[in-house]
């Protein structure tokens, strides 16, 4: 019998449940993949089993559970972790909910154990037992003794499961790309660079925007991926992500002959890329710029920057993308539902992109705007952006009005920042 590979793994894995939960006098929660053997062993099925182990072990501290990794194993049965958890009952309960509830949770197979080493069942909690991952019919069991399914049709359903599990730092600075691109794509737009023209400036134009995107993008990977680690504490991870940040300055300048694209919003996205790869599944925009504001405090005590902001915070008191994000985005949030609720109603986002960013120039004291044309030029740019939204955005004024602005040389570069977070935010709050 032990000469099946199989069957020694299976045994060796009860083994080493009873040892783990008898020798630890603590419940033992167990992940193993749920996918056909044929399956087991492939490198995609061992990534997303632990991409979703990633999200389990949140779920699990979220909810006060503790979720300490004890042991990882990998044989002939596939990947396998064990947990010790704070109460089996409650862990069980977890779990069930993880596996029918979450993206990719059919992937995994959660077995918890009490101290004792007694195996905690669906039937103990009440629960109905699980359904089939081919065709959704309860008890799964029964497909499975029945042969109701062929193997292609089981490992197809199977393999469907695969793209649902993306892990969230991935998506996370997927979107911050994808926020860049939306922003700089939106046409037209008063001052700035877009689709159609280079706005109020005369050393970039759209392709910089791109070249510069492509250039910081696995830079957002990595402050996600930052974020994921649970022992670095909110307030220390703004001293980690700088020297990532510094990086990101440096690709960004190699790609735009040193012209400043996107330097407001490495630290911007920086920060909220952190915090959406702390926060895991929740996906709400406004816990995930409250976590966003607690790792961006520490900026506000850092005085020793020459940046534009800086300068334009000694002479007319504000702070700019630091105080905005310091405070948790309140700008960004206030955008958000005029973003939302044109993309909701179909408009494209040139459309919903011009109603968030002219409600963004309304109420932002933008400091490229102040450090470049002072108080007379916000207030016209200002004044310009109410009026146009007060009668619902006519699309020649403004055109004509982004003209006009361009040819006075104002750029709203932080409220233009500031849109491409509100996309961002949309993006990250969507399904995709
Ligand atoms: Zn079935």
């Amino acid at each position: 019998m032990t000469h099946s590979p199989v069957l020694a793994a299976r045994e060796l894995r009860w083994q080493t449940r009873l040892f783990l939960a008898g020798e630890g006098g603590q419940p033992l929660l167990t992940a193993t993949l749920r996918a056909p053997h044929a399956l087991r062993q492939e490198d995609a099925f061992h990534q997303a089993f632990f991409a979703c182990c990633a999200r389990l072990e949140q779920a699990l501290h979220s909810a006060g559970l503790e979720g300490r990794l004890l042991l990882e194993t990998r044989d002939a049965e596939g990947p396998a972790r064990h947990y010790a958890v704070a109460d089996a009952r409650a862990a069980k309960q977890a779990a069930i909910r993880f596996e029918e509830t979450q993206p990719g949770g059919a992937l995994l197979d959660l077995d918890v154990m009490d101290m004792d080493a007694k195996p905690l069942s669906r039937a103990d909690l009440g629960l109905a037992p699980r359904a089939c991952a081919v065709c959704g019919a309860r008890p799964a069991a029964g497909c499975i003794a029945g042969r109701a399914h062929d193997s292609h049709q089981t490992e197809a359903a199977f393999r469907a499961l695969l793209p649902r599990v993306e892990d969230e730092a991935a998506r996370a600075a997927r979107l911050a790309l994808l926020s860049l691109l939306y922003e700089v794509s939106v046409t037209p737009k008063p001052g700035l660079v877009d689709r159609a023209d280079n706005g109020a400036h005369d050393d970039m134009d759209f392709y910089t925007f791109l070249r510069s995107a492509a250039a910081i993008a696995p830079y957002f990977a990595r402050c996600a991926a930052l974020g994921q680690q649970p022992g670095i504490p909110a307030d220390a991870l703004l001293g980690r992500l700088r020297p990532l940040g510094l990086m990101a300055e440096q690709a960004m300048a190699r790609q735009t002959g040193g012209v400043n694209t996107h330097k407001g919003l490495i630290f911007s996205l920086g920060i909220l890329c952190a915090a959406a790869g702390r926060l895991g599944e929740k996906r709400d925009a406004g816990a995930l710029c409250a976590l966003a504001g607690q790792i961006a405090q520490p900026a506000l005590e850092d005085a020793a920057d020459a940046s534009h902001g800086a300068r334009v915070r000694q002479r007319y008191g504000d702070l700019g993308a630091r105080g905005e994000a310091a405070a948790g985005f309140p700008s960004a949030l206030a955008a958000l539902p005029v973003l939302r609720e044109a993309m909701h109603k179909g408009e494209g986002p040139d459309r919903a992109g011009a109603r968030a960013l002219l409600a963004l120039i309304a109420r932002v004291r933008d400091t490229n705007v102040l450090y470049r044309a002072g108080e007379e030029g916000l207030t016209y740019l200002q004044q310009g952006a109410n009026d146009l939204l007060a009668r619902d955005i006519p699309p020649e004024e403004l055109a004509a009005f982004s003209r006009q602005v361009a040819a006075r040389g104002i750029s709203p570069g932080g409220s233009a920042d500031l849109l491409a977070v509100a996309f961002f935010l949309h993006l990250y709050e969507g399904d995709a």
